[in-house]
């Protein structure tokens, strides 16, 4: 596979073409973002260990009946990709209160929630992802009736995969965003990434009380270094990896 021109740069990733139309070339970045880009750091390790976490979390999905754009590892920092069709969506899932849903309704970060939420926002940095419900995303042709009805059955099969994976991990999913596309042929997939960036993950194990986060808010909210939290992620995905007989490129 020849690695061709550099199609897009965004905030954690630089996305190139390849000899084959069908496929991308991905490279994780160490850039880390917060509150849309207004907060901006070199973060060394932070793109290998994201490239590796989120192959390993593919490949686990897999296993789980759940597909995804992801083709394979082929470096530390890089990865190939099946070329899609991006909705211009970010779906999120949520299991337990945080972030700005525990602040829009004004419950406490860590309430369990009695079912499942998926949120839709527009992505676009120049508006902040807006919330936008079904109605709208229908009427400004976001994405068709059965696309989305697709779309949403996808994120939550793939909460319920994740939630499996997760507690294996001894770590609480709290909450999450997926992208999803379509490919040439119109099938509609999983992309982008599913990371400590990408998601929240608290620690189950030996944690007296007080919230262990294991994820991006560490940056967010100056909370500490994101690196050995993330470096636990990986190690524990890829102990699980390994349990399950997934064929793991070192
Ligand atoms: P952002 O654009 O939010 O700054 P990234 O730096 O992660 O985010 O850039 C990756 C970009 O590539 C995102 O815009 C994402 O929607 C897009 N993308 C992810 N997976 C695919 C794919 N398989 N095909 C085409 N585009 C993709
Ligand atoms: N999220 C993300 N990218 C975004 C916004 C949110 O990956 O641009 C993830 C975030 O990591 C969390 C979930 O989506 O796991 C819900 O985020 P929330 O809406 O609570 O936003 P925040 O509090 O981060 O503003």
């Amino acid at each position: 596979m020849e690695k061709l021109e550099q199609l897009y740069k965004g905030k954690a990733k630089k996305m190139y073409a390849t000899d084959d139309p069908d496929v991308l070339w991905v490279e994780y970045m160490n850039q880390a973002t917060a509150g849309n880009g207004a907060k901006k750091a070199q973060i060394e390790g932070k793109g290998e260990l994201n490239n590796r976490i989120t192959s390993l979390v593919f490949e686990l999905l897999k296993a789980r009946g759940v597909d995804s754009h992801f083709i394979k590892r082929i470096s530390a920092t890089e990865q190939l990709v099946r070329k899609m069709t991006m909705f211009p969506l970010e779906i999120i899932m949520r299991n337990t209160a945080a972030g700005s849903f525990a602040a829009r309704y004004g419950v406490k970060e860590g309430t369990e929630l009695a079912n499942p939420i998926l949120e839709f926002c527009l992505k676009s940095d120049a508006l902040n992802d807006p919330f936008i419900n079904d109605d709208a995303m229908l009427a400004l042709r976001l994405a068709d009736k059965e696309q989305l009805a697709e779309i949403s059955r996808q994120a939550r099969a793939v909460n319920a995969a994740l939630q499996d994976i997760f507690s294996k991990i001894d770590v609480q999913l709290v909450d999450f965003k997926i992208e999803e596309g379509t490919t040439g042929d119109g099938r509609i997939l999983l992309a982008d990434e599913i990371t400590p960036d990408t998601c929240r993950l608290w620690d189950t194990r030996d944690h007296s009380g007080t919230v262990e986060h294991l994820d991006k808010d560490l940056f967010r909210r100056d909370l500490g270094n994101i690196i050995p939290a993330y470096e636990e992620i990986h190690n524990r995905l890829l102990q699980l990896a390994t349990d399950e007989g997934l064929e793991t490129i070192e």
